[in-house]
């Protein structure tokens, strides 16, 4: 699948020092992860600072999926609001959709300030405007709901914006205890600390095909076998690929990064921006002082038009983001497009499948996908400690089994 186009802003940050190698021989552990992105680096670190003899392989070079186009945005609020939640699967299981969320925050703070490669983690509050005027009222009950669960949110009105900010919106909710992260940065030091901690890490092994049997099972790639007790999928959007029951849906997405400006002091707190519409437009600030906007999710475009698309759907967020901070002259450092994966009811699909046993997926779905990865990686090594949590089951895989509409 080509996750990637264009020219992702996130590798030019960092140089790894390191090459993994490529597997070459047969080799047996406790626990294999299929996939180097960051559902992969989450859950191999936890296993392997649990004891857990573990081996990770990626078809590509580390962290060069999804990981490499994610825009690093750290939200506990989500894609889907929590009265949407509460409305579509209930109180309490919308509630600690939430609760999961920002428990997940915690853990990512906690981990990012552990690394030894700086990932480029900040603190950040989330600025969500509404687009217009018939969305204040959904603002409006949004908050009431936040506060009622006991989530920390302002909610603001035009004149607080209006001081805030070189713009004008009817109403936005502020709310606190979100972060901005450098994902490629994040991913690679992940797998710094995973492999200190005894991980084994091979690039470029591709998983052919598993087997499966009483007791484990047998991953196939071009120059080895592997023998594992347990495999995690952590395939990112190319699991659509692998697994049978599809449950999610693929789109493209763009983004672009500016160059450094001057000054940003205009933007408050350098709070990380979006929007009620849907297909909403997103921005945050980088340390290097750079510009990052996403959005424009539209259909995948056929394989000879994407190098083009990123570049004009590129100048069409830089119009976008213009418009907002109209003073400064904003110009395209770096664009790019990429799938982008979203499940039918907007909960990530994380656990087992009955068709596949000895087998664990992380399928971090949603604008969300590093908290996702966060919650998946904390679910997967309790149950594969032996440890099994409730909670996965809001996450089951076969909740939904509706045909994907691509
Ligand atoms: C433009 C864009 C912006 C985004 N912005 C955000 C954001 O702001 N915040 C956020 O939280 N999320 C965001 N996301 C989502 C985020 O990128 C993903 O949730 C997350 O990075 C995906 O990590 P992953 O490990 O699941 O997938 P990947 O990073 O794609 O990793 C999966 C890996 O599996 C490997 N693989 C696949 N098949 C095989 C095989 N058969 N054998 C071996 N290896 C295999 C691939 O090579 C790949 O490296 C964004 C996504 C996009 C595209």
């Amino acid at each position: 699948m080509d996750l990637v186009y264009g020219t992702p802003y996130w590798p030019s940050t960092y140089k790894t020092h390191i090459d993994y190698p490529s597997l070459n021989d047969d080799i047996s552990c406790d626990c294999l992860i299929i996939g180097g992105g960051m559902g992969g680096a989450l859950t191999s670190r936890l296993l392997a600072q649990r004891g857990l003899d573990t081996v990770v392989i990626d078809k590509r070079k580390i962290a060069h999926g999804s990981s490499s186009a994610n825009t690093g945005l750290l939200q506990y609020t989500n894609d889907k609001s929590l009265t949407s939640c509460i409305n579509t699967f209930g109180e309490a299981k919308g509630v600690r959709f939430y609760q999961l969320c920002r428990d997940a925050m915690k853990q990512l703070t906690e981990i990012a300030g552990s690394l030894k490669t700086d990932p480029w983690f900040i603190p950040r509050n989330s600025f969500c405007f509404a687009s217009s005027e018939e969305d204040v009222a959904m603002l409006e009950e949004e908050y009431q709901t936040l506060q009622k669960y006991g989530f920390d949110a302002e909610l603001w009105n035009t004149d607080q914006i209006k001081h805030y900010f070189p713009f004008e919106k009817p109403a936005a909710l502020y709310t606190k205890g979100d972060a901005e992260v450098n994902p490629f940065r994040f991913v690679q030091s992940l797998f710094e600390s995973a492999a200190q901690h005894g991980a084994l890490i091979y690039e470029q092994t591709e998983m052919i095909h598993c087997d499966y049997d009483d007791e484990g099972v047998w991953c196939h790639t071009s120059h080895g076998k592997i023998r594992a007790k347990q495999v995690v999928y952590a395939a990112g959007y190319e699991t659509q690929e692998i697994k049978k029951d599809k449950g999610a849906y693929l789109k493209a997405t763009y983004a672009i990064t500016t160059k450094p400006l001057p000054d940003l002091s205009r933007w408050h707190e350098q709070a990380m921006i979006w929007e009620t519409a849907r297909p909403y437009l997103y921005m945050r600030t980088t340390p290097d002082n750079r510009i990052i906007v996403g959005g424009l999710d539209e259909e995948i475009p056929a394989q000879d038009q994407r190098e083009l698309r990123a570049r004009n759907q590129g100048d069409v967020l830089l119009e976008e983001v213009q418009s907002y901070f109209p003073s400064d002259a904003l110009e395209v450092d770096y664009a790019w497009g990429a799938v982008f994966g979203n499940t039918h009811d907007g909960l990530p699909l994380i656990g087992t499948h009955p068709d596949y046993p000895h087998s664990y997926f992380v399928e971090g779905y949603g604008g969300n996908g590093t908290v996702y990865s966060m919650i998946a990686a904390s679910l997967i090594a309790d149950a594969i400690i032996g440890t099994p949590n409730e909670d996965m089951k809001l996450f089951s895989l076969t909740r939904t089994s509706k045909p994907s509409p691509m």
